[in-house]
């Protein structure tokens, strides 16, 4: 039997047991690595997630954990070292929107989407990367020292009305990431981010739920569909494997062209 890509490594997914964290999630399990499906507060959905990767022989564990607090996040690489004996592959995966026109955003939305989809990543991405320095390299293992990957979205890139603290922390993580990728390279830790387009998933349901959302949607994505949460897990699973060791610092958008400007293709 030939290996699988990810055969021997150990993965965390944070926000793992929904939408794109949950195929992610599934995704490194069906290429060989043993996963920890992180949740916040759905049990009953992660331990499902969880059988499901257990029934196709594959081997994950699911962990309750609020990424935005550090002694959660320590408490989830705990249970890393406990149950997997380390950790190769961290995808900072977890997020939330609150939305409201600038004016009418409450100081409690901006903390609230900020809090986790930036210093929940940083929080999560600086314990991996402790966690990494201690266990030290095994090239039998992988050529990297660890592998971190941030979830981050076309907005860190295109300006998004009526969502200022999503745009503004997913514009901070590229940075963060890039930073970080800047700083870490030389240890043979590779940082990179995933960015999606508009997936289907529980987050974004009123932008492809009824008909007219979907058509109105359609308009901005220039490969015609909706994207489907496996899309972005096919991609992660690359960018976790050793076929990517010489990706360093780069967001790989994921979005069927949406960050092409659309609108241009009639005038401009
Ligand atoms: P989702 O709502 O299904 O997933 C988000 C997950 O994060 C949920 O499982 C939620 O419980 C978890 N979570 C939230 N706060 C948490 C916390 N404090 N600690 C641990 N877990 C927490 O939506 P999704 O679309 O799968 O989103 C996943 C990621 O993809 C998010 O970072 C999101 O910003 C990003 N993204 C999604 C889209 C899209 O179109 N769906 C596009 C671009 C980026």
């Amino acid at each position: 039997m030939t290996d699988k890509l990810l055969t021997g490594q150990r993965a965390l997914v944070t926000g793992a047991s929904s939408g794109i964290g949950r195929a992610v999630a599934s995704a490194l399990a069906d290429a060989g690595a043993a996963v920890l499906v992180n949740y916040r507060s759905s049990q009953e959905d992660a331990e499902q997630v969880v059988r499901d990767i257990n029934q196709r022989g594959g081997k994950a564990f699911a962990v309750q954990a609020d990424v935005a607090s550090p002694g959660n996040c320590e408490k989830l690489f705990g249970a890393l070292e406990q149950k997997l004996g380390g950790v190769d592959i961290v995808v900072a995966n977890a997020g939330v929107q609150r939305d409201a026109a600038f004016t009418e955003m409450t100081l409690d939305d901006w903390h609230k989407v900020i809090e986790v989809n930036l210093t929940g990543q940083f929080i999560c991405a600086q314990e991996a990367v402790r966690r990494f320095r201690l266990q030290g390299l095994d090239p039998d293992r992988s050529p990297a020292l660890g592998k971190i990957i941030f979830t981050s979205s076309v907005h860190q890139a295109i300006p998004w009305a009526g969502h200022v603290n999503y745009a503004t922390a997913k514009g901070g993580l590229k940075l963060l990431m890039e930073s970080m990728a800047q700083e870490l390279a030389p240890e043979k830790i590779r940082v990179n981010a995933i960015a999606p387009g508009a997936i289907k998933t529980a987050i974004n349901q009123d932008a492809w739920e009824t008909r007219e959302a979907r058509e109105k949607l359609l308009k901005l994505i220039p490969y015609g569909r909706v994207g489907e949460a496996e899309d972005i897990a096919k991609a992660v699973v690359w960018l976790a494997s050793d076929e990517s060791d010489y990706v360093v610092g780069t967001t790989l958008f994921v979005d069927g062209g949406m960050l092409l400007y659309p609108a241009f293709r009639e005038g401009g």
